[in-house]
């Protein structure tokens, strides 16, 4: 197409290239440099009990506070860090700094102790050492496995499957639980999944974000949560915003709920502040 626009546009098509090459390059250099520069921040969101009301846990959630252009989103930096494989030492210590801020509101707040999922891409999820290293990270931090829960989403088991099969047995020795992140945006197949040891499914956003409005049946997100009961699975609904949505995805028996309704992703501090007070009602 760009030919038939003749030379000149032509000539404005390789430029525009050119200027998106070097900023993709500028960015990831600068990625390069966030770890030791500490741009990179993780802000907590809870997990929600929808029987007590109460925090059980947070999801990690990366941030990167860029010296030019402030707070840049995950869904912007994480496909660059996966291509460029930034993603594995930033991974890392994603879960080294959440292990170890869970493990402080662990021996904090005694009650009930609270758990941290922590999101794996599909790079991640191939490194042939990746046991060793949770593992690793797990004693420095003094975090039992039992409070790790690990989200990696359908694509990554179907995609690698034997692999996948192989890596979540060793996380199960660990005690740790594993989500599938997203469910109902790939390829949902719930038997399919029953062959691995899944202990809980989010449900989509996009699904939430339907219901609670224009009076939607909200008969998808019903039978995806029976299904994963029926599989023992349990069920974490996302992005729930509205009280409708609250009510309606309470009377489906979802066991967790996540979303702005309850709290945006915090800073740790605000987090702490948060867990003081643990009951939304
Ligand atoms: P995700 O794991 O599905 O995380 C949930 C996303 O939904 C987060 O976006 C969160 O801020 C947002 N969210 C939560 N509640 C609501 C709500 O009520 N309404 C709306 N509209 N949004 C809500 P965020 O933080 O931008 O993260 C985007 C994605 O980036 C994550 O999706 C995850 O796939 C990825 N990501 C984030 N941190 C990490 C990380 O440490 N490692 C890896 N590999 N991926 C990460
Ligand atoms: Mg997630
Ligand atoms: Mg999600
Ligand atoms: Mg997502």
């Amino acid at each position: 197409r760009a030919k038939s626009l003749g030379k000149a546009r032509h000539a404005v098509f390789d430029k525009e290239m050119h200027t998106r090459a070097v900023s993709l390059l500028q960015l990831e250099n600068d990625l390069r440099r966030a770890v030791e520069r500490q741009e990179l921040q993780i802000y907590y969101q809870p997990i929600v009990s929808l029987r007590s009301n109460q925090i059980t846990g947070f999801e990690a959630l990366l941030r990167w506070n860029h010296p030019v252009h402030g707070i840049v989103s995950p869904l912007e930096f994480i496909p660059v860090a996966e291509e460029t494989g930034l993603i594995i030492p930033i991974g890392y210590w994603v879960l080294h700094e959440a292990c170890h801020q869970t493990h402080i509101w662990q021996e904090q707040f005694t009650a009930s102790p609270l758990s941290i999922n922590i999101n794996f891409s599909g790079k991640q999820f191939a490194q042939p050492d990746l046991i060793k290293q949770i593992d690793r990270i797990l004693q420095e931090t003094s975090l039992p496995g039992q409070s790790l829960k690990i989200e990696i989403t359908e694509s990554v088991l179907i995609e690698n499957a034997d692999l996948a099969a192989n890596m979540l047995a060793q996380l199960k020795k660990l005690g740790i639980q594993v989500y599938i992140d997203d469910f109902g945006t790939g390829y949902s197949s719930l038997s399919y999944l029953h062959s691995f040891p899944i202990d809980a499914l989010k449900i989509d956003r996009s699904f939430v974000k339907r219901m609670g409005r224009d009076n939607e049946n909200p008969e998808l997100v019903k039978t995806i949560t029976r299904m994963a009961h029926n599989l023992n699975m349990n069920v974490v609904a996302e992005g729930i915003e509205t009280s409708e949505q609250l009510t309606q995805i309470q009377a489906l028996e979802c066991e967790y709920g996540q979303g702005y309704f309850f709290s945006q992703p915090l800073h740790k501090e605000a987090a702490t502040a948060l867990i003081q007070q643990n009951v939304f009602v």
